[in-house]
């Protein structure tokens, strides 16, 4: 198939030798699990379950809110010991309301739903399902994964992609679930596609994947409607836009969605989770997560129930050789840096690294000296160096003008520049400023137009 040519993008030092070869390991049952009730975009979920209830494996613990939202379920059965605040797994620090449970060790199921037919199911039912399974996007957006399903009710679909380019260096759970558990992956991606209404997928993967690559190709077969191919290795190329101009040559316009090109982009680990909650009936209380850096004892992927803590995953796996100079959640580009290893792994967690001073980047920042190179890798097509210079004087209209909000938060900028400018701190910055001013600007316009409607109230009234 041909592939279109990509703006931009840096090749990175993938790192992933660390973990890409050995299968996925099982991780023993922590001691205790803390499930937080916001593990993804929208409205929390609302506790249905009691300090001190037994609950089963799978069974609901806490109800989705909302329109956009999902619930959660108990990774295992044992006993609820505390619903409180707890470290959420967000650099913030702050904490959200958990539910904190102790196995009782039988990991005894609840009774789950009946299959779902991928030939006779309706996409209605297969987006209620995937819903009712508090699945969401697992490549670390953890976006209701129903909402999107749903989308072929508005747009004119006519393909879905699905994401295994696992561009992030280090990050291999993707690699090794596409190796591993591909028949699944692409029973998933058959509901999702009779979901959306569209008779073409595509398992988008980086040509530095060969084995991913010819497993999946395997397991798809002929005539299937859904084609894998290989997407070159360079970062960015994971992001929604990148993976629609290389595989349609559609150009997503700014702060448009791909949906408005006909096209649904979702992560291989999501289809997994669609897999399961079709044909097994079972919700997402699990994910693989790649523990990895040269801090780390023993790198390595695993089977890890949500509410695990990421310290239970460390000390299973052998823990740590040396204290490491940063812990991040996701990988270095754009994961989260931990303060500590107290937070709970999520549905979204891909990775948890732990990194000597040596994969660090240089911190010694210095002046711009102008070379160009944030310009030349941006894959959005921005001026960096420029959106830099008018943030750093406060102008962030100015920024916002050369379009600031367009810009993904890769990273790509900060690695290839010469001079260690933390660029993507200015625009996280810039567009937190921006988002305040659209807050206060939507504001303005309520209290107006309330306004004038009192006032028109008010005239109609008068005698
Ligand atoms: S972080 Fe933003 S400005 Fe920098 S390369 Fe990525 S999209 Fe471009
Ligand atoms: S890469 Fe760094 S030094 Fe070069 S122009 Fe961009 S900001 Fe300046």
């Amino acid at each position: 198939m041909n592939i279109f040519g990509i703006r931009g993008g840096a090749k990175v030092s993938g790192r992933k030798e660390l973990t890409a070869e050995t299968p996925v390991e099982k991780l023993p049952m922590p001691r205790l699990l803390h499930v937080p009730l916001q593990q993804h975009v929208g409205s929390p979920a609302v506790p249905i379950v009691s300090v001190g209830s037994r609950v089963k494996k799978g069974q609901l613990i806490a109800e989705s809110k909302g329109a956009v939202s999902a619930p959660v379920h108990a990774p295992t059965s044992g006993f609820v010991t505390r619903i409180g605040n707890h470290l959420a797994p967000h650099p913030s620090g702050l904490p959200v309301l958990t539910l904190s449970m102790e196995p009782d060790g039988r990991d005894e199921w609840c009774k789950l739903p009946e299959p779902l037919e991928l030939e006779t199911a309706s996409p209605k039912e297969i987006a209620e399902r995937v819903s009712e399974a508090g699945v969401v996007g697992m490549g670390g957006a953890a976006f209701p994964s129903a909402v999107k399903l749903s989308m072929g009710d508005k747009y004119d679909l006519d393909s879905l992609i699905l994401n295994g380019a696992e561009c992030e260096p280090y990050l291999t759970c993707d690699d090794r679930l596409m190796r591993e558990r591909a028949d699944e992956t692409i029973i998933g991606t058959r509901y999702m596609m009779k979901a959306l209404g569209v008779s073409k997928a595509y398992i988008a993967i980086e040509d530095n994947k060969p084995a991913s690559f010819k497993s999946m190709q395997v397991a798809a077969g002929e005539n299937s409607g859904i084609e894998v191919v290989y997407v070159p290795a360079r970062y960015p190329m994971g992001s929604s836009a990148h993976l629609v101009q290389a595989i349609t040559g559609r150009e997503t316009p700014a702060s448009g969605r791909t949906a408005d090109l006909g096209v649904i982009v979702n992560n291989v680990a999501t289809a997994f989770a669609v897999y399961e909650a079709c044909k097994l009936g079972r919700p997402l209380i699990s994910r693989i997560v790649t523990l990895s850096g040269e801090a780390v004892k023993r790198p390595a992927n695993y089977e890890v129930l949500v509410g695990t803590p990421a310290s239970d995953l460390m000390k299973q796996s052998g823990g740590l050789i040396e204290e490491p100079k940063q812990l991040l959640m996701g990988g270095p580009m754009m994961g989260q840096p931990l303060p500590n290893l107290d937070i709970p792994i999520v549905k979204g967690t891909s990775g948890i690294l732990a990194l000597r001073g040596t994969e660090i980047p240089e911190q010694n920042i210095m002046p711009c000296i102008g070379c160009g190179s944030c310009v030349t890798v941006c894959p959005a097509g921005l001026l960096p160096m420029e959106m830099m210079n008018r943030l750093d004087h406060e102008d962030v209209d100015g920024a916002d003008e050369i379009g600031l909000r367009d810009c993904i938060s890769c990273g790509s900028c900060n690695y290839v520049c010469p001079s260690h400018i933390p660029l993507v701190q200015f625009f996280n910055y810039g567009k937190g400023r921006l988002k305040e001013q659209d807050t206060d600007k939507a504001r303005h316009v309520k209290i107006k137009v309330l306004t004038e409607a009192r006032e028109k109230r008010l005239e109609k009234r008068a005698p």
